[in-house]
């Protein structure tokens, strides 16, 4: 693909990225500003010990969090956006992305590769809500065909994390736009194939994500108090002159109207995922 070039010419090291921001050990519940340790935050995978609330935490994590320990073995690590469209706003896209890069350590807004839970082999992605506030650009799209024809060829249920973001990715243009599509076919083909998608939806799951992949698992799973949408609330009030109902676009509303399937707390998450795949998908061998 001709926007894309090695992560090695980078020379990027992917780090653990602190879940809430700040200086030293403590930090601030983003919802209800109870003083915490990271530490403590951290443990308890980024849930607040006091008002439950879900905090944002790295792809790396995420995948960490949700797979069987130790069993994650990244895949196209190496894919790269260019500028193709040689974007410039007050900053040029090229200077934007390094800055993310060096943030996070990442190349891209998405991890991907395969991994088990509870010894079931898995195809999984993640996105990033600390690259590009998690947004779909080229690599983003790239990764997750990849990793699905990866599954299709080994037979493998496909799991695909939406980690607080979303959207298409305004400097790639429609380079990005086409991701929608692309990513859509690619789970198209999963289907035809008879294996599932388990779509997993953070807060926040927005736009161009919401829009392509992540709204169309065979089983849609969202976390706790979860905001996921197309267009954001205010300005669809702003657009229909009209009060929006309580709790419009949370998962409790979602799953209230239908258009998700379960909400799990980020600590059953493992063991939700894997009751689903013992439904859905064949016995795990036993040798
Ligand atoms: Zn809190």
């Amino acid at each position: 693909m001709g926007i894309l070039k090695g992560l090695k010419e980078f020379g990027l090291k992917p780090k653990t990225m602190p879940i809430t921001s700040g200086d030293g050990h403590g930090t601030k519940c983003e919802n209800c500003a109870e003083l915490l340790m990271k530490k403590t935050l951290d443990d308890n995978l980024g849930v607040c010990p006091h008002c439950d609330y879900h905090h944002k935490v790295s792809a790396r994590r995420r995948i960490e969090i949700t797979l069987d320990e130790n069993s994650f073995e990244e895949r196209y690590s190496n894919i790269i956006s260019k500028d193709p469209l040689k974007f410039k706003a007050l900053k040029t896209y090229d200077e934007k992305i390094n800055r993310y890069r060096k943030l996070t350590g990442e190349p891209d807004a998405l991890v991907c590769g395969v991994g088990a839970i509870e010894g079931r082999k898995v195809a999984i992605a993640a996105s990033d809500g600390f690259f590009a506030q998690g947004s779909m650009g080229a690599v983003m799209g790239e990764k997750i065909v990849r990793v699905i024809e990866d599954a299709i060829k080994e037979r493998l249920p496909v799991i695909i994390v939406s980690g607080t973001g979303g959207g298409a990715r305004m400097e790639e243009g429609l380079f990005s736009l086409m991701q929608m599509t692309k990513t859509c076919t690619a789970l198209g083909k999963l289907h035809d194939a008879k294996l599932p998608f388990i779509s997993i939806c953070t807060k926040l799951t927005m736009a161009g994500v919401w829009a392509s992949w992540a709204a169309i698992g065979d089983i849609i799973i969202a976390e706790p108090k979860a905001i996921i949408g197309f267009t954001g609330a205010r300005v669809i009030e702003q657009t229909i002159h009209q009060e929006l109902p309580e709790g419009f676009q949370t998962s409790e509303f979602l799953l209230e109207h239908g258009q998700i399937d379960k909400i799990v707390h980020r600590r059953g998450m493992h063991s939700a995922i894997d009751k689903i795949l013992e439904y859905l998908c064949e016995p795990i061998a036993t040798q």
